[in-house]
């Protein structure tokens, strides 16, 4: 697939200082059929204006099914892909069109953990080397300080100094994604995009993790933008949550306004299916009728009308705006009329 570019207007928009990042009205589009003179012809809308905020030293969940864009999302937000359209504040700086090479001096402000503990590190280097190289590339400390450096952080993330030199085969899920935080951390970065950073391990590490990623934050400040399909993971670790729906953001605010209070149909659906702990309490799951639409070609008006227990008219035709429906709670409903768009 290829990536596609929309020409954009550049704002004079100023963004809070307050958030380390900003997102307004991000697209990412991929080619998927082009003509025989390569125009494109269909396009795959992995991610389709959305819009959201990450306040400095805060965790923001995102939450929604298997393929409805998070991850994608999170990738171009660090633009790890190119924007097809819209705008990325990092740090009161757009990045959204910076060229690649002056993306270099943030790349270090800006780590991912991936999902895959396995893939994502080399078998062929020992987790010394895997810590090192970002500190090198970035000259986070001098050359004959690195071993120190890298036994120091090795500590923070729970893997003891005589791990230095052992390679990745010689460890176990948990500790895996351990050195991979590891990694991340060595080049102090700011914000850290978590993409289900937690889903592949059993479920007695994962507490471990989340409980690592938790104090990291504390003790270094960090930001992080924690996606994943486990609500009671994201439950635990954020202080503000969005829910995605094939793209788009359909709601989002505080963890306890989502929470307390979910509004939109899709939100309402995806968190009755969380279990409760109480053996009195029957659960009222909703459940939700045919699987995910294509994001190539997605429904008009509201995307979830062909899924929505409460679908009318107008969502077949005209789609719902994002609109502020309790302070800093915003929903994209037809359902909320009086809210402030
Ligand atoms: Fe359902 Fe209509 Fe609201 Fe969409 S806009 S979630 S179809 S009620």
């Amino acid at each position: 697939m290829k990536d596609v570019r929309e020409s954009s207007v550049i704002t004079d928009y100023k963004p809070d200082p307050e958030n380390i990042l900003e997102v307004r009205n991000l697209k990412k589009y991929f080619t998927v059929q082009a003509s025989f003179f390569g125009k494109p012809l269909a396009f795959l809308k992995a991610v389709d204006d959305v819009s959201l905020t990450v306040g400095r030293g805060k965790t923001m969940g995102i939450v929604g099914e298997s393929g409805c864009g998070k991850t994608t999302m999170g990738r171009t937000v660090l633009r790890l892909y190119d924007v097809t359209d819209g705008e990325i504040y990092f740090d009161g700086r757009n990045i959204s069109r910076e060229k690649r090479a002056r993306l270099r001096d943030i790349r270090k402000d800006m780590q991912i953990i991936f999902q895959d503990p396995y893939s994502s590190l080399s078998p062929r280097l020992p987790i010394s080397e895997i810590i090192a190289e970002g500190v090198r590339i970035h000259k986070i400390v001098p050359k004959n300080e690195i071993k120190d450096y890298v036994i120091g952080v090795m500590k923070k993330c729970g893997l003891p100094s005589h791990y230095y030199s052992r390679y990745p085969f010689e460890f176990s899920g948990g500790q895996r994604q351990r050195i991979c935080i590891a990694r991340a951390l060595a080049v102090q970065p700011r914000f850290v995009v978590c993409d289900e950073p937690v889903s592949a391990l059993d479920v007695s590490i994962q507490a471990q993790i989340i409980n690592l990623l938790k104090d990291l934050q504390r003790d270094l400040n960090l930001t992080y933008l924690f996606i994943s399909h486990d609500l009671s993971v994201v439950e635990h670790i954020s202080d503000t949550i969005g829910v995605m729906y094939l793209g788009s953001l359909v709601e989002s605010g505080d963890k306890s306004g989502i929470f307390g209070n979910p509004m939109h149909p899709y939100t309402q659906a995806l968190f009755s299916a969380v279990p409760i702990p109480d053996p009195k309490t029957k659960m009222k799951r909703i459940i939700l009728a045919g699987d995910i639409p294509s994001p190539v070609n997605p429904p008009s008006g509201c995307k979830f009308h062909t899924r929505c227990p409460h679908c009318t008219d107008i969502c077949k035709d005209v789609a719902p705006k994002f609109s502020e429906c309790e302070p800093g709670h915003h929903v994209a409903c037809h359902l909320y009329t009086g809210c402030r768009p």
